[in-house]
């Protein structure tokens, strides 16, 4: 059947469109939309993903599927090299639209301080974020000078990592809406336990970790205020069977919707 010429013309940009949402417009880079469930309106989140080190390509299914069963979000994912990465979060309103930025990503060697300055002023100015293990190692290490923007985002500064070991997590906040439901004490299946040298003074800490019996602790998941923005953040996640455990996507679906406001 042939088609009138005026949907052929409708039919074009819509095509074009498509293949940019399946295919991703930069290098390697994918963003991809997954469907979330239930009546209410649902969040726009957008993760950010992708890095060495760690199994991404299967964790942007383990969280985001995760979370959309237990809260109603829908997503945009984009995964991409650091090169990828930067030019993506340097674009103009990159972030627009979106009700929370959700990062799960390993770029340890930027070096540009201009950047990681842009970058956390979108949450400075309110933009919620969830950040989860190695953005804690991403955007600080190798930033010139003494400003460090992304760790005032985190609302925690890591220098490195122990062993490879399940950690023994201690909730110590029970009252806190994120953590009512978090079991008072939680081993996660395998782990890497991130040290903590500074918690910032906007940082409040909601349960720490423990790979040796609890000769030394080190926090490791948290609320932050900066500037107008709420983040949560975690240190947990590691290893794919921790991130898939039950206790793990409950606490970071609760810590996704108190960022965003809906979880009093
Ligand atoms: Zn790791």
């Amino acid at each position: 059947m042939r088609l009138p010429r005026r949907t052929l013309l409708l039919s074009f940009p819509i095509l074009t469109l498509s293949l940019f949402v399946f295919f991703g417009g930069i290098g390697s880079a994918e963003k991809e939309t997954v469907k979330t469930q239930g009546g209410k309106k649902a969040l726009k989140a957008l993760l950010v993903t992708g890095g060495g080190y760690h199994d991404y390509k299967k964790q942007k299914t383990i969280l985001t599927e995760g979370i959309s069963k237990r809260a109603a979000v829908e997503w945009d994912v984009f995964m991409g090299d650091a090169k990828q990465t930067k030019e993506k979060l340097s674009e103009k309103g990159w972030a627009d639209g979106y009700d929370v930025i959700v990062y799960n990503l390993c770029h340890a060697h930027e070096t540009d301080g201009n950047f990681v300055e842009g970058l956390s002023k979108v949450h400075h100015e309110g933009k919620a974020a969830v950040v989860i293990h190695c953005s804690m190692h991403s955007y600080h290490w190798k930033i010139p000078g003494e400003t460090k923007h992304w760790p005032a985002v985190l609302g925690v500064t890591s220098p490195r990592h122990g062993a490879k070991s399940p950690i023994e997590v201690s909730n110590l906040a029970k009252d806190h809406a994120i953590m009512k439901s978090f079991p008072g004490k939680w081993t996660t299946p395998q782990g890497e336990l991130y040290h903590i040298d500074k918690v910032w003074p906007t940082a409040t800490v909601l349960a720490k970790g423990t790979i040796d019996g609890g000769k030394k602790f080190h926090d490791c998941v948290w609320i932050n205020t900066y500037g107008k923005g709420r983040v949560f953040g975690t240190t947990l996640g590691h290893h794919n069977e921790t991130m898939s455990a039950e206790t793990y996507l409950d606490m970071v679906s609760r810590g996704l919707l108190w960022v965003t406001g809906r979880l009093k």
